[in-house]
């Protein structure tokens, strides 16, 4: 059975959006992964459809209802019990490569979207859920950081990005940044390609990769040098081609 993902969401026609071109858009026309999405409002009972309601406490915006997206989940996770139920929200678990590799490697992924000013938190108590975040910043809903995390698993599948191309030396993969690339041409504006590049040295120019990526990991972001450590193994020199 391929990979596949489950997306409940009040926006069904945002998928498979970005998802539907480029290696993913192949992987899914390939039955490499699925993508099905459902519709939150569907499981709303009363004649209005509603999901949301007012804030408990006060407060601005709407919250969405725990009954209604628990019936969602209810049905998501008896079609797919194996998959992880995933909620997108700022106050979820930081999502790195470490989670991305370890969906990838699972049966797929049931993600629920919020809106508003998110979902009734007694929904993420009551059901298996994993409340993941894409970062330190606010978007308008979870269907741009599902989408994000779609892809960033997807990529990961085997068949995706072709036998040259695991995805293993990227960047995060070894706790480090990845080092710069280029391509020609040799001069451009008056910059040149380093010429360790261009020597044929393939020791050389995995060591040079290496103290590159510890020195732009060191200065752009040494919190990942702290939580891992500087002695990171060199990165391989092959070349790599994705897209
Ligand atoms: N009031 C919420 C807060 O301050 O934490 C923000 C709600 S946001 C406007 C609406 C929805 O967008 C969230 O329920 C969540 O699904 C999604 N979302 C927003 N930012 C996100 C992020 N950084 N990571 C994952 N999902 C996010």
């Amino acid at each position: 059975m391929s990979w596949s993902a489950h997306v409940l969401t009040l926006y069904p026609e945002m998928f498979p959006g970005p998802l539907g071109v480029s290696l993913a858009g192949r992987a899914l026309a390939e039955g490499i992964w699925s993508l099905d999405t459902v519709q939150i409002r569907d499981f709303a009972t009363d004649k209005h459809r509603s999901v949301d309601d007012t804030p408990a406490g006060g407060g601005a915006g709407m919250v969405m209802r725990a009954d209604v997206l628990a019936r969602a989940v209810d049905q998501v996770l008896e079609r797919r019990p194996e998959a992880p139920v995933l909620a997108m929200t700022p106050r979820g678990r930081p999502l790195d490569q470490a989670l991305v590799r370890e969906l990838a490697a699972g049966p797929g992924v049931s993600i629920l979207c919020g809106r508003f000013e998110g979902m009734d938190e007694r929904l993420l108590e009551a059901r298996p859920i994993l409340p993941v975040s894409i970062g330190d910043y606010v978007l308008s809903g979870g269907e741009v950081a599902a989408i994000a995390l779609l892809d960033a698993c997807v990529r990961l599948l085997p068949g995706v990005m072709g036998a040259a191309s695991s995805g293993e030396e990227e960047s995060f993969e070894t706790g480090l940044l990845e080092y710069p690339h280029y391509t020609r041409p040799y001069e451009w504006e008056g910059r040149t390609i380093p010429e360790v590049l261009r020597s044929g040295d393939h020791a050389r120019i995995a060591a040079w990769r290496h103290e590159r990526a510890l020195a732009d990991t060191r200065s752009r972001r040494p919190d990942l040098v702290e939580r891992h450590g500087d002695a990171r193994r060199p990165p391989p020199s092959d070349a790599r081609r994705e897209d």
